[in-house]
């Protein structure tokens, strides 16, 4: 569940999980073992793209990913190995220049694809261009060309009140990118003219494709992805997840894990309305997400998997409605995890759990390894 930790409300003093009334996970809590996980580090307030990959197993330091292979793959976009991806938001700009909103008033996704389409027409001198909608004032920018490197800074200056920074290269490879960038920015910039508020574009985290270990190398299983949202669909392929099909919805969630169940070894399924809600500061409709997702649970029953985890990628605070550092409540069933005091599935009761709290979100997949006998005696 996304962003599942919280803070207490005034009123009683609970959290959002707190407060859930979650008898399925209560039961896997108490018979289970439970912690608080830390994504990142003491202090950090992750995104959900590094705190997914840590709660995969991989160190979110080490394997840093730019926004734009993000959008790719979530978009199902086929990039290529030498491809340079980036996210472009659409964005309003006055007559000087000078940005006025970062999001162009969240302009519909069928306005979105019109202008898309207008940009895909731009051609730059040697180099394929495409540009795809994602949704709202989002959208996929990919140069397919030779020689072209990543490292170019975002043209985003981050905040309203300034002109959007042009976009320079750190290497040679680079250069050659920041100059096509430019070249497009120039064009579209043209394009966009009497298209207010979406009259200008900005450009955030070039990339390209990773040449990571992939979770069937690592894990030797074979995993499948349910999940609606681009971005988490994208981080489960780059790891080399199956990402299933699924329509919106918790309840079609929990049908497709269902349906699929006996092909996979492994399920990540995710749970993405805890985070909004909490970033909407909608106390109650967090909690009511909990709930829906707490009455799915009783499936498992029928499905008798060898390990559940239940986790979050973050907190979410309904009180700060942001992601935040808190660190994350966790439990983990299985027929071979030691008792501990954790009788419910909350902040508080985490604490009394065997897994310890702050520990690195990074240890739980050896974990899951370890509940299913999956992993080798270390020496002799
Ligand atoms: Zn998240």
């Amino acid at each position: 569940m996304d962003g599942l930790g919280g803070l207490p409300r005034q009123s009683d003093r609970l959290t959002e999980l707190e407060a859930a009334k979650t008898p399925n996970l209560d039961r896997l809590a108490a018979e289970g073992e439970c912690g608080l996980h830390q994504p990142i580090g003491s202090g950090i307030t992750p995104g959900s793209g590094p705190s997914h990959l840590a709660l995969f197993g991989y160190d979110p330091i080490k394997y840093d990913v730019g926004r734009g292979v993000l959008s790719a793959l979530g978009i199902g976009f086929d990039l290529k190995p030498d491809d340079i991806a980036a996210r472009g938001n659409f964005c309003t700009v006055d007559d000087n220049g000078t940005v006025t909103d970062r999001r162009a008033g969240r302009i519909g996704t069928d306005k979105n694809k019109e202008l898309c389409e207008e940009l895909g027409k731009i051609e730059l001198s040697g180099t394929e261009l495409f540009i795809d909608t994602v949704s709202e004032h989002r959208f996929l920018f990919v140069l397919r060309g030779k020689g072209l490197g990543d490292r170019v800074n975002d043209t985003d200056p981050q905040e309203t009140g300034r002109r959007p920074l042009k976009a320079e290269g750190e290497d040679d490879a680079s250069r050659k990118t920041a100059a096509l960038v430019e070249e497009f920015l120039k064009r579209a910039g043209d394009i966009l003219n009497d298209h207010h508020p979406a009259n200008m574009v900005l450009m955030r985290g070039f990339s390209k494709h990773p040449d990571w270990p992939t979770v069937p190398d690592v894990y030797g299983f074979k995993a499948a992805a349910i999940a609606n949202y681009p971005m988490y669909r994208g981080v489960s392929k780059l790891v080399g997840m199956n990402v299933l099909e699924v329509e919106y919805g918790i309840d079609k969630e929990f049908e497709a894990l269902e349906a699929n169940w006996n092909d996979y070894d492994f399920f990540y399924l995710h749970v993405k309305k805890t985070d909004s809600h909490g970033e909407d500061g909608d106390f109650e409709a967090k909690v009511s997400v909990i709930e829906e997702t707490d009455r799915h649970l009783s499936l498992i029953d029928k499905l008798k998997p060898d390990v559940i985890l239940v986790t979050g990628d973050h907190s979410t605070p309904s009180e700060m409605k942001y992601h935040s550092w808190h660190p994350v409540p966790v439990l983990i069933w299985s027929k071979f995890v030691r008792p501990d005091g954790a009788k419910t599935f909350g902040e508080r009761e985490c604490l009394k759990g065997a897994l310890g709290v702050r520990f690195p979100a990074t240890d739980l997949m050896p974990l899951v390894m370890a509940n299913s006998h999956r992993l080798e005696k270390y020496g002799a």
